[in-house]
């Protein structure tokens, strides 16, 4: 089933569930891509980072699905920040992939000690003037790191891809992006497995007859975030996907929210500077 668009902040709309492709090994990632865009997706959320943006491109290419219907993120690795570093790194992304474009390009990091972001984001506004990313955003950044390039530019990002899962709700951040536009992407979607034993998630589990995967899957589109779960498996992937025809009651929602801890997976993007 294909899933529902979100509506951006500059007008164009994007699929609220993805796939995601950090750790796929490059030998497999045109299979995986090809694959998941075969049984239904048309998110597919790379990085450089990532080391398989050949592979990422490739299995775009297997498809037979217009370029229009596919939406391509990528992302600007931590030691590509500063202007023109961007920039340049934006054309080797495109290169890697093979599209002239992408529909959202993200800064993954905001690195605040380097103090770049905001540099960065200008070479985004760039790219995105050059027709070379349709749509930008950024990941990982804190209310502090979206207040700064906001005020500085008056653009404001379309997606802010965060960690969010049942144990890492956000919900200051989120009300944050809510208040300006903001969509949230929400990464590690299923928190390496920590909620799926939890007691609401399998209450929901066997009212519905769905896994404990897709009640946290669903957690998140009814939330109102975008999600990316990875999966390199056919058989994951298509789980993943049937998300779209049951919903979780209120109540179910509630018992799902008692879940937060605040604990992350990931790092913390205040002091992660890996270059
Ligand atoms: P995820 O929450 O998608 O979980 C992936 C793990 O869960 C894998 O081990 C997979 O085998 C397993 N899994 C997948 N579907 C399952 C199912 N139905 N049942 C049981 N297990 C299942 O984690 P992730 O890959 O860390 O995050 C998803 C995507 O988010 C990444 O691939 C990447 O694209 C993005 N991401 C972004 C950042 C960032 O800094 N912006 C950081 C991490 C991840």
């Amino acid at each position: 089933m294909i899933s529902p668009l979100l509506a951006l902040n500059d007008g164009h709309r994007m699929p609220q569930l993805g796939f995601g492709l950090w750790q796929v090994p490059g030998p497999v990632t045109a299979d995986v891509t090809a694959t998941a865009l075969r049984l239904g997706y048309r998110l597919i959320d790379g990085a450089a980072a990532y080391r398989n943006e050949e592979g990422q491109g490739a299995g775009l290419r297997d498809s037979t699905l217009p370029r229009d219907q596919i939406f391509v993120t990528t992302k600007i690795w931590n030691s590509d920040q500063g202007f023109d570093a961007t920039l340049r790194a934006a054309e080797a992304s495109l290169a890697r992939l093979g599209l002239d474009h992408v529909d959202l390009l993200l800064i993954h990091w905001p690195c605040p000690s380097r103090d770049l972001y905001p540099d960065t984001w200008h070479a985004l506004i760039r790219l995105r003037e050059e027709g070379r990313a349709r749509s930008i955003g950024v990941s990982n950044f804190n209310e502090g790191h979206l207040q700064r390039i906001i005020g500085e530019t008056g653009v404001v990002p379309v997606v802010n891809q965060i960690e969010i899962n049942p144990r890492l709700q956000q919900p200051a951040l989120r009300a944050f992006h809510a208040a300006h536009g903001i969509v949230t992407q929400s990464w590690t979607p299923l928190g390496q497995g920590r909620s799926f034993d939890a007691p609401p998630v399998l209450a929901a589990a066997a009212r519905t007859g769905r896994s404990p995967a897709q009640i946290i899957l669903r957690w998140h589109i009814q939330i109102g975030a975008a999600v990316i779960p990875r999966s390199t498996r056919e058989a994951g992937l298509r789980e993943n996907l049937n998300l779209f025809d049951f919903s979780l009651t209120d109540a179910e929602m509630a018992a799902i929210a008692t879940l937060d801890e605040a604990s992350r997976c990931g790092p913390d993007p205040a002091v992660f500077e890996m270059q």
